[in-house]
């Protein structure tokens, strides 16, 4: 193919399918295909196969990628016991965790986050329950006491939030349709997601899997990423009004503070860009910063 595209920065597995949490911002929260929760809204819970996990580091390891990897996708991976394991057998490999998580298993378990520390490059957790400004001060120090070694950043949905397809707040939030003639942000074309059962997803709304990319339990990661059919969708999408050519993205109002060029962020256009875009909730921006 003429347009070859870059290589993936960060390869996410996804060894379980679960999370304690039902937030309103999440893709999880209208989900009854199956996939997260089943048609009466019970939670899915399933596991990769561990040889699997090792598999996949593996082959990424004699690749030569060295770069980031997490181990969720639209779950909670600290539930699952086996986490450390794999945490620990990619960082021996040289490859560097950067995990999100909402902290819920690690506020309980200090010997965990002694286990960890270090072994994680960057945790971002996500403060879900402050209620003014102190508060929420008080959850930072408390996080950063935890962790000596680990950069620690946090992730706070109630101040801004990207308005993902599926969940409550898509349906709740007024957007701008100037976005949807925007290209998609190159962030989040370039990343590996590989869902619980194996099955590859384009970016972080594809949770369904639609484009039907292929499976990494039959397909190596190069055959997937550099097929035919992944680096025509890749380059279709960097172009302006290119959304409307696929379902999903005709409706996804994901985009970035960031000017993107083909391959490279060069600019961040700031909070009042995002603002002005109604990306970001004003008031409750001020509520809770200073
Ligand atoms: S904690 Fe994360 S994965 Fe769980 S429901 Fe909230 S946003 Fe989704
Ligand atoms: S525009 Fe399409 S590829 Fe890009 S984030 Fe949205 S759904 Fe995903």
């Amino acid at each position: 193919m003429k347009n070859k595209i870059p290589q993936w920065n960060r390869v996410e597995i996804e060894i379980q399918s679960f999370c304690n949490r039902k937030c309103s911002f999440c893709p999880r929260y209208y989900d009854r295909t199956g996939i997260r929760k089943d048609e009466n809204g019970k939670p899915v819970k399933k596991k990769m196969p561990s040889e699997k996990v090792y598999a996949i580091i593996d082959w990424l390891f004699d690749y030569g990628y060295k770069g980031i990897i997490r181990f969720h996708r639209l779950s909670e991976p600290l539930i699952d016991k086996r986490y450390k394991d794999f945490a620990k057998y990619a960082f021996s490999k040289g490859m560097k965790i950067k995990e999100h998580t909402n902290g819920d298993i690690l506020r309980k378990n200090k010997e965990l986050c002694e286990e960890l520390d270090g072994c994680i490059d960057t945790l971002t957790i996500g403060l879900y329950n402050y209620k003014n400004y102190k508060q929420k001060q008080e959850q930072i120090k408390f996080w950063n006491k935890r962790f000596n070694k680990t950069k620690i950043k946090f992730s706070l949905p109630l101040e801004y939030t990207n308005i993902r397809q599926n969940s409550k707040i898509y349906n709740k939030q007024k957007k701008n349709d100037q976005i949807l003639a925007e290209p998609c942000p190159q962030n989040r074309l370039k990343v590996f997601l590989i869902r619980y059962d194996g099955e590859v997803s384009l970016c972080c709304q594809d949770d369904g899997c639609e484009f039907k990319l292929g499976n990494v339990f039959t397909n190596s990661i190069s055959d997937i990423w550099y097929s035919n059919k992944h680096t025509e969708i890749f380059n279709k999408l960097l172009k302006p009004n290119s959304r409307k050519k696929y379902k999903l993205c005709s409706s996804c109002y994901i985009t970035s503070s960031y000017k993107s060029t083909r391959y490279g962020r060069i600019k961040n256009r700031g909070l009042l860009y995002l603002w002005r875009r109604n990306l970001i909730n004003v008031k409750i921006l001020n509520k809770y910063s200073q």
